[in-house]
Parts: C-alpha cells; sequence; structure tokens
C-alpha cells in the first residue's frame, strides 16, 4: 500500500503517531496536482482547468428558490444498506436526512424537490427518530426500481435525474435552475471526521457510457437517453458550478460549527488504493450542478455518535438547505427563520392537479 511505502521511506515505524513537524517524503508523482511545486506541468494543468471552471459559478439569483428544482438522492435504501459501522447504518440515516431536507425546502423555499429514492410511507407519516421506511424505498424511475442491486441502484438514479434534467429543459426552464444533492455518510479512515463534498472533475467526464440488457431496457428513462456523453463546455461548466454549489455547502457547515474534513473538503474525484474516478452518480448525471454530500465520517466514533442523534441530522440537514439557498444569492439563515408556508411537503396527486389548473 503507498502509505506504507511512504512510512517506510521516512522511517516512521507507527503512522497513528507521527510526531508534529516530522519531515514525511513523498515523491512528487503521489502528491495531488495542487500540492506540487509552481510550474509543474499537472499542477499547472489544474490550476487553468480550475479557472477556466470558476468561469461557470452560478449567477442565478434566486433568493427563496423560486423556479428552482432540487433532484434530491438519499444515497442508499432498500436492500442497498450502504456501509454498516458498529451497528449504524448509512441507509437509514441518509434516508432520514433526504426526508428532513425535502420537508424544510418545502416549508421554507419556493423549491420543487424531485426524490430519486423513496419509500412507501411519506416522510412525514414516518418516525421521527431516524426509524425511515427506508427499507422499502425504491429509485423512482418508471417503471421503479426495488434496488435489488445496488450498482443498478446508482445507474438509475442517474438516468432518472437526466430524465428530470431533460424535462426541466423541455418546459423552459433554465439549466442552472437544476441542482442535483446525493447524500452519503463516508466510511474513511477512523481518524478523519466531518464532512467532505465530491464533485465532478472535467477530467474524469470525457468519453460516451451507457447501460443496455435488463434490468435497464423496460425503464422508460433509459430509453429516452440510453447513453451519455458531454460536450468539453458541459464538462468544464459541471466542474465550475458543482464546485460553486461545494462550497457553499461547506460554508453553511462551517456557519454553524458542523464538523468539517479538516483538509480539502472539496473533492473533484475519490482516490481509493491508488486509483482516481468520479462516484457514478456524478460521473453519468446531466445535470450542472451536481454534488456528492458525504455529511461525515461512520468510522470515526463522534461523527458516529453524532449521526444517530436527531438534532445533528436535524442541523445537517438545515446547513444542506442553507448552502441551496446561498447557491443562489440568498441568506441560508434568513430563508431557514422565516415561518414558511404550510406548504404540505407531499399534496396526493389529486389536490396537485386541481391546484395547478386553478392557477
Ligand atoms: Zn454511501
Amino acid at each position: 500500500m503507498k502509505a506504507s511505502q511512504i512510512a517506510r521511506r521516512s522511517g516512521i515505524e507507527d503512522v497513528r503517531a507521527i510526531p508534529v513537524g516530522y519531515p514525511v517524503k513523498i515523491p512528487i508523482e503521489d502528491l495531488a496536482p495542487e500540492f506540487r511545486p509552481p510550474g509543474d506541468p499537472e499542477r499547472v494543468e489544474e490550476e487553468n482547468a480550475r479557472l477556466e471552471a470558476a468561469q461557470f459559478a452560478n449567477r442565478v439569483r434566486a433568493i427563496d428558490l423560486s423556479g428552482v428544482t432540487v433532484v434530491l438522492d438519499a444515497g442508499h435504501g432498500g436492500r442497498d444498506t450502504g456501509a454498516i459501522v458498529e451497528g449504524v447504518q448509512e441507509a437509514r440515516q441518509v434516508y432520514d436526512l433526504a426526508c428532513r431536507v425535502e420537508a424544510l425546502l418545502t416549508r421554507h423555499t419556493k423549491a420543487r424537490v424531485v426524490r430519486t429514492v423513496k419509500g412507501q410511507k411519506s416522510c412525514s407519516r414516518s418516525r421521527p427518530e431516524g426509524d425511515s421506511d427506508w427499507q422499502t424505498a425504491r429509485v423512482l424511475t418508471t417503471p421503479p426500481y426495488d434496488l435489488e442491486d445496488a450498482i443498478a441502484g446508482v445507474n438509475f438514479r442517474w438516468y432518472l435525474a437526466n430524465s428530470v434534467f431533460r424535462r426541466v429543459s423541455r418546459e423552459g426552464g433554465s439549466e442552472e435552475r437544476t441542482v442535483f444533492v446525493s447524500i452519503h455518510a463516508d466510511s474513511l479512515h477512523p481518524a478523519v471526521r466531518g464532512l467532505m463534498v465530491y464533485v465532478p472533475g472535467e477530467k474524469f467526464l470525457r468519453g460516451t457510457y451507457g447501460k443496455s440488457g435488463a434490468p435497464y431496457d423496460s425503464r422508460r428513462e433509459v430509453r429516452e437517453e440510453p447513453r451519455v456523453s458531454f460536450t468539453r463546455r458541459e464538462r468544464i461548466q459541471a466542474e465550475g458550478m458543482s464546485r460553486d454549489l461545494a462550497e457553499r455547502i461547506v460554508g453553511a457547515f462551517r456557519a454553524t460549527h458542523l464538523p468539517l474534513h479538516d483538509f480539502q473538503p472539496v473533492r473533484q474525484n475519490v482516490i481509493r488504493s491508488g486509483r482516481e474516478w468520479v462516484p457514478a452518480i456524478l460521473r453519468y448525471n446531466r445535470i450542472p450542478a451536481r454534488v456528492l454530500v458525504e455529511v461525515c465520517n461512520l468510522n470515526n466514533p463522534d461523527d458516529r455518535k453524532l449521526l444517530i442523534g436527531a438534532t445533528f441530522r436535524d442541523r445537517v440537514a438545515r446547513a444542506l438547505v442553507s448552502g441551496l439557498v446561498e447557491f443562489y444569492g440568498g441568506r441560508g439563515r434568513d430563508v431557514l427563520t422565516t415561518a414558511g408556508s404550510p406548504r404540505p411537503a407531499e399534496a396526493p396527486e389529486e389536490s396537485k392537479r386541481s391546484r395547478d389548473s386553478s392557477r
């Protein structure tokens, strides 16, 4: 493993007991480009890519999220439990978080919320104390997918997101008014803790991808656009807008003193065992502003203890909503302290229709 090679080379016997200020020798090629010496070709390339992407920071203002569609993804559910650490199931916690975010958005903003996965009971009827309906959750494709397979579940989520995005564009909505937020909890080294947000790095979005055969062909969202690829402009726009959204979320966590990853909380790719990639849910997703939020690290005992508490999950949900409001030029604090309209979180289909037609 790379870490143990580096430790050996630097004469470190126990990586958990490195004295402060101890010099660690890391080969330049193993450093992420942004930490290389100025002028290093990969660092220059990275810096240029970041500057280019920054031109696509969100310029749309909608302080009450009017006209904004939030595609909200509980990262796991159904048979897909996500990580389980000391009996704490990631799926249960992130499903509850998605319910809370939806409730806050519905109460305090004018955003339209589209969930990617949902259980049979509505969130408001499920128990408040984390006992959410995550076990019956299905991906809401047409027809829905029962989450028999976690990987197919991820693929159906981005197919669904792309379908929502197409529909919004068809209805004349602006691309910048659609956002995608996937909620997870990480399982990293127990020493690290706090929020980490992934964005789709431009250089990871090349090529074409799509699924076919069972169970894919039977879903409308897959048939609408079976394969996905991005133009260079779309890739740069995606990185820029997603990074902007990620920074707002980090800012909102910081403002309310929620734990943050103390080193680089926004990342453009995952690095594990020397491989680098963008999670599939972001990689093939067409919504320009899209983030995968690891709200905390399940392997860290402090984070884990917090996450099972409803108070913490409520604070996290508020910070996520604040981040969204701030992305659209509003002030999260102001929006969340207004009384909010008693707009029902889940109006039955019938009443929704009659309300629409009365306008
Ligand atoms: Zn996860």
